[in-house]
């Protein structure tokens, strides 16, 4: 939040020394809060008031990274706004699977296979489970550290380790350290010896209480013991209570300056029930979660909730694009098909992904519509005949293929007419109205 310019006063000397190049104190104050001159400039600013500035100057959200340093870990947090449609959601929330303290250490493993291999690939981007949520509940010491040790033997993510007992979790973070777990959960009653863990090991630390106040105390305690890696534990299955609370809590933080609540929030949302677990991730990726702690690693789970916070954080004021030329999907040769979609990346991986499937190399001549799907782009007078050729003939496509035949999507029949007419593609093919049915069209075509 910015700082007025009665606050940087009272941060200052007050000796109107005039070294500064103004004449008092106040006036340079001034100039500090119009952005004109830094508040180091003041040669005579005490530590306190340094500290001070840099803490007034701090994102209102903290960003926490989570995992090894640099690109093997994530990064969550610094968020700035409420809502999307003000600017964008800039970190999206990491999703946790839960390897059960219960699981026999082969079984354990095997949740871990299946939480490496949630890595999927969705409009040309890779979306994944992007930690593993070790659990230690009711492990001796030695028990919890052996068993986080295996499992990082092997693993594609960092780690959240759950547990309440202070000396099995020491002895799992201890065991491995390198991978800087999130430590999960401080509550108010081992918040002490939590923090510690956390401050010692420099790890990341979540913590909970029953009240935002009583978090907001707890977040204070951790920062002053040297734990300033934090984030908020919300329980996801108290609907619609804890949506109100986390948001209360963003708010507070964004919109209030309550740098106490300022940190990303963790939600767990593990339960049984699949189809209850996926609507309650989902939620919680629209509001407000960090890091969102489930049961499952069924793909048919998710992926829905992958998608939405897929679409989510995407910037809603730049459209999602691909570049508008000629792919080649396959080993294409001169009698290849050529077909024509929009550059709108959704539609254009969505026709790229079926031709894949069919086995039938094609090329793809893009047409730049600013991001529009096909009808969009009919509608708002981004596509038409005449730009299909344009595109067509500065992609140089007839150079590629022998033949002069255009499939062209099924949702523009009316386009066949006046391609034929005004250029040199003589067949325009009218192919199915959704990609999914671009394989059957294809295959029918070629026999
Ligand atoms: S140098 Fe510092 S103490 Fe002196 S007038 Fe400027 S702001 Fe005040």
């Amino acid at each position: 939040m910015a700082l007025t310019g009665m606050a940087i006063y009272k941060m200052l000397p007050r000796t109107n020394c005039g070294d500064c190049g103004f004449p008092t104190c106040m006036a340079f104050a001034m100039q500090v809060a119009s952005k004109q001159k830094a508040l180091t400039d003041c040669p005579f600013l005490s530590e306190d008031a340094k500290s001070e500035a840099a803490d007034a100057s701090a994102p209102p959200m903290k960003l926490v990274h989570l995992g090894p340093a640099g690109d093997a870990g994530i990064d969550i947090g610094q968020e700035t706004v409420m809502f999307r449609h003000e600017e964008r959601f800039h970190r999206a929330p990491a999703l946790a699977v839960r390897i059960a303290a219960g699981l026999s250490d082969d079984d354990a493993q095997a949740k871990l296979t299946e939480i490496n291999d949630a890595v999927f690939t969705r409009i040309g981007q890779e979306i994944s489970v992007r930690l593993a949520a070790v659990e230690i509940g009711g492990m001796s010491a030695d028990d919890a550290a052996a068993r986080v040790k295996a499992l990082a033997e092997k693993s594609r993510t960092p780690f959240v380790i759950i547990g309440e007992d202070a000396a099995a979790m020491e002895a799992a973070v201890k065991a491995v350290a390198d991978n800087k777990p999130l430590i999960y959960k401080a509550t108010e009653q081992n918040a002490d010896a939590f923090i510690k863990i956390a401050a010692d090991a420099k790890c990341p630390l979540a913590v909970s209480a029953e009240s935002l106040e009583k978090l907001a105390d707890l977040t204070k305690a951790a920062k002053d013991k040297g734990a300033d890696d934090l984030l908020l534990a919300f329980d996801g299955h108290k609907m619609p209570q804890t949506v109100r609370t986390i948001t209360s809590a963003r708010r507070a933080a964004l919109r209030k300056g309550v740098r106490a609540l300022g940190y990303p929030a963790v939600v767990d949302v593990s339960c049984e029930n699949t189809m209850k677990e996926t609507v309650l991730a989902g939620t919680f990726a629209a509001k407000y979660a960090g890091v969102i702690i489930m049961n499952n690693a069924d793909p048919a789970e998710l992926l829905p909730v992958l998608t939405t916070i897929q679409n989510i954080y995407t910037d809603p004021q730049v459209p999602n694009t691909v570049e508008a030329k000629l792919y080649e999907v396959g080993n294409v040769t001169e009698d290849s098909p050529v077909l024509f979609t929009t550059n709108f990346s959704l539609t254009y991986f969505s026709v790229e992904g079926e031709v894949e499937r069919s086995k039938v190399p094609c090329y793809i001549c893009v047409v730049e519509t600013e991001g529009l799907g096909v009808l969009n782009a009919y509608a708002g007078d981004k596509l038409s005949p005449e730009k299909v050729v344009q595109a067509l003939d500065e992609q140089k496509v007839a150079d590629k293929v022998k033949h002069r035949k255009l499939i062209i999507p099924g949702l523009l029949p009316a386009f066949k007419a006046e391609i034929e007419a005004t250029s040199e593609w003589k067949e325009v093919l009218i192919g199915p109205e959704n990609a999914s049915g671009i394989p059957v069209f294809l295959a029918d075509k070629r026999n």
